[in-house]
C-alpha cells in the first residue's frame, strides 16, 4: 500500500514559494558542442550552484521550515552520505535549530568537514556494516529528536521537486528530464512537477550501473534491496527506495536508465573542460546517461539535473587526471 499522504504538485508550490529567497534559484547552462554531437537541445539545471553545493538544501529547509515550536527547540537528526546532511546542518542554521547528523567514517573529507562548519554535531558509523537508520531512530528516540530522512518523506520529496519547477518554467516544455537516482527524492518531486508543467515530458532516472536497485525495483513492481553497492557516484550509494518515492516512481516516471563509472569521470572532465564546472560523480549521471545512447536524443528538447558540485578536490584531480 502506498502511503496516504503522498506529496502533490500542490506541495511542490508550497515548497517553493517556503524556500523563496533562502535557497538560489540556480542557473540554467548549456553546451554549443554537446548539442551538437547530440543533435539535441540538452538543457542543465546547475544545483552544483545551489547552497551548500547541491539540491539537498530546498527539501532539508522546506521539511524544517514546517517544524513546529518544540520540534525546533529539541531539534533535528538525520543520516546521510553526505549532501543531505549539509542541507539540513545549514537549513537547521538558518531557522535556529539544532542538528545532529549520523555520517559514515569514509565520507568525503570536504562533507564531513562542511557539515561541522554548519555548527552540526556530526555521530559517525560504519556504512558496510551498522545500520544508519536505526542509529538515527536511537538518537531520536533518547533525546527527543525529529529524524528527517534524506529522501523518504513528503516534505524533502516536495522541496526537492522545486528543481524540476524552476527548470521547466525557464525553458518551457521538455520531451525529456533526466535525474539522477539515489533514494528518490529527487526524482519523485520532479516527477510531480515535470507531469503538471510539461504533461508530456518522458521523465527518467539515472542510476550508477552498480547501484540500479531503482531499475530493478521498477522492473519487478516492489522495493528490490542490494548490498551498499561500488560507485564513484557516492550520493546515489542507496541500497532501496523509499515507499513515498517508489510509489511516485511507480506512479509517474517512464524508466530508469544507468551509466558506468566510466562514463561519470569523463562527464566530471567534460563539465570541467567544456563548461569550467566543478560537478561531483554523482551529479554527473544524467549527463553520462545520455552518452549512453547518444543516437536516441536526435531532435530533442532535453532537461538534466546536474545534482551537485560537492567533491574532495584532491579525489576530484585524480579522476580528472586518469585515463
Ligand atoms: C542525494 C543526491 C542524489 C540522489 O538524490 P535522491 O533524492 O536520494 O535520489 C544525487 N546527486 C547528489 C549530488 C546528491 O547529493
Amino acid at each position: 500500500m502506498p502511503p496516504a499522504d503522498l506529496p502533490t504538485y500542490a506541495d511542490v508550490e508550497a515548497a517553493a514559494q517556503r524556500i523563496q529567497g533562502h535557497a538560489h534559484r540556480t542557473p540554467v547552462l548549456t553546451s554549443h558542442t554537446l548539442d551538437q554531437a547530440l543533435g539535441a537541445e540538452v538543457f542543465f539545471k546547475c544545483e552544483n550552484f545551489q547552497r551548500m553545493g547541491a539540491f539537498k538544501f530546498r527539501g532539508a529547509f522546506n521539511t524544517l521550515a514546517q517544524f513546529d515550536e518544540q520540534q525546533r527547540r529539541r531539534g533535528v537528526v538525520t543520516f546521510s552520505s553526505g549532501n543531505h546532511a549539509q542541507g539540513i546542518a545549514l537549513a537547521a542554521r538558518t531557522l535556529g535549530i539544532p542538528a545532529t547528523i549520523v555520517m559514515p567514517h569514509d565520507a568525503p573529507a570536504a562533507k564531513i568537514a562542511a557539515t561541522r562548519g554548519y555548527g552540526a554535531t556530526v555521530v559517525g558509523y560504519d556504512r558496510y556494516s551498522e545500520d544508519r537508520a536505526a542509529i538515527g531512530q536511537t538518537l531520536a528516540e533518547q533525546h527527543g529528536l525529529t529524524l528527517v530522512p534524506p529522501y523518504d518523506h513528503p516534505g524533502v520529496v516536495a522541496g526537492q521537486g522545486t528543481v524540476a519547477k524552476e527548470l521547466i518554467e525557464h525553458t518551457g516544455p521538455l520531451d525529456t528530464l533526466l535525474v539522477p537516482l539515489g533514494g528518490g527524492g529527487l526524482l519523485s518531486g520532479c516527477a510531480l512537477a515535470a507531469r503538471t508543467l510539461s504533461p508530456a515530458c518522458q521523465v527518467l532516472g539515472v542510476e550508477p550501473e552498480a547501484a540500479n536497485d531503482g531499475q530493478q525495483s521498477l522492473r519487478a513492481g516492489r522495493i528490490v534491496r542490494i548490498d551498499t553497492p561500488h560507485t564513484l557516484a557516492d550520493g546515489a550509494q542507496t541500497q532501496y527506495l523509499g515507499n513515498y518515492t517508489f510509489a511516485l516512481i511507480r506512479k509517474l516516471v517512464d524508466d530508469i536508465l544507468t551509466a558506468p563509472d566510466a562514463g561519470l569521470v569523463r562527464a566530471m572532465r567534460f563539465f570541467a573542460e567544456r563548461m569550467k564546472m566543478v560537478v561531483e560523480p554523482t551529479g554527473c549521471l544524467g549527463l553520462a546517461a545520455l552518452w549512453e545512447q547518444p543516437e536516441a536524443w536526435r531532435g530533442k528538447r532535453i532537461g538534466v539535473v546536474i545534482t551537485g558540485g560537492n567533491v574532495d578536490l584532491a579525489r576530484y584531480a585524480q579522476l580528472l587526471a586518469q585515463d
